[in-house]
């Protein structure tokens, strides 16, 4: 959906939503203003400041995950949001956390607790550090069935070879390390890109500054395509590591890329979690199922307006579910 689309529809008057409601805003990284990395997952700096600046302003000043369900148990109506950051990056807590404090806001971090224990780089940043030193100009690979070509040779094309190949990872751990060693073969790439997701010690600070962290599995499969006793181990796995590291017992998790099933929801509920977000798009309600809870993405391009200034109207917009249905008829269109 285009951006002055968007624009236009945010000048419609809305209606409140009858009773209240919950926003889960879900970010990932926080980027240096300008940065245009290959796999760019995140909010710039300045974007997410504006955010806040916008919300404390307006009475909305973010709560944790958890803070924000507790409200929706005894509130009658009304609208509050909540902040959430997946993965567990380091400029979370470096950039993200320093910024919230001075808003006097808080957020849900979910941490990968396997990977940051390892120290190992998630997938994405693996693949893109591939496609990025690659050593080659073109690469050509007989990918499920099907033949890959993508040339190499500037910044655009090996933006498009990512679009192509991100699919291809979305497998079971052991197809994605396999493919991941197989590229590095073909692309004559060498070595891993660093982990930059935080440290433990980073991780305590979060702890420190009455954060609230939640699970996000050890090595950040997609679950649905593990056997119930593998999503177990993930799932129990990272809540035991961050309470053996952080000495605080997770509460909530966040699945993977959004992707689950009723074994995760299980495990969830068997491990003592009180709930579990998703990467569905909406608001939670008082009778949202704890497990399934949805969210919103509010992405630099979500609050940007034609001209790509920060646009309060257009913040505003999507933090209301302005566009939802718009999107919903994008998605079956496509
Ligand atoms: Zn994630």
């Amino acid at each position: 959906m285009t951006r002055w689309l968007r624009w236009m529809l945010s000048l419609v008057p809305r209606r409140e939503a009858a009773g209240p409601r919950l926003v889960v805003v879900r970010h990932h990284r926080i980027y240096p203003d300008g940065a245009r990395p290959l796999y760019r997952v995140g909010v710039s700096e300045s974007v997410f400041g504006a955010q806040l600046d916008l919300l404390v302003r307006v009475g909305l000043a973010p709560l944790t995950v958890e803070d924000g369900l507790a409200w929706l148990r005894g509130a009658r109506g009304g609208l509050r949001v909540a902040m959430s950051f997946d993965d567990g990056y380091a400029d979370n807590v470096r950039v993200g956390l320093p910024l919230l404090e001075r808003h006097r806001a808080r957020a849900t971090f979910y941490l990968t607790a396997g990977l940051m224990e390892e120290r190992v780089a998630p997938w994405w940043d693996r693949l893109a550090h591939r496609v990025e030193r690659a050593g080659v100009t073109t690469l050509d690979w007989m990918l499920e069935g099907r033949h890959l070509h993508a040339p190499l040779g500037d910044e655009r094309s090996r933006r498009a070879a990512m679009v192509a190949l991100l699919p291809a990872f979305r497998a079971v751990p052991e197809v994605q390390q396999r493919r991941l060693h197989e590229l590095a073969e073909r692309l004559r790439s060498q070595g891993e890109p660093p982990c930059e997701l935080a440290t433990w010690d980073e991780a305590r600070a979060l702890v420190a500054s009455a954060m609230e962290v939640g699970a996000h599995t050890l090595s950040h499969p997609h679950l649905s395509r593990l056997s119930p006793e593998r999503q177990e181990a993930e799932i129990a796995g990272s809540i035991d590591r961050i309470e053996n590291r952080l000495g605080t017992r997770p509460r909530g998790m966040a699945y993977p890329g959004g992707d689950y099933d009723a074994a995760s929801v299980a495990a969830c509920a068997n491990h003592g979690l009180r709930y579990a977000v998703t990467t569905r798009r909406g608001d939670v309600h008082p009778g949202s199922a704890p497990f399934e809870l949805p969210r919103r993405a509010l992405s630099d391009g979500a609050c940007l307006d034609p001209f790509g200034r920060f646009s309060e109207r257009m913040t505003r917009a999507e933090i209301a579910g302005a566009f939802d249905h718009l999107r919903r008829a994008a998605e079956v269109a496509s």
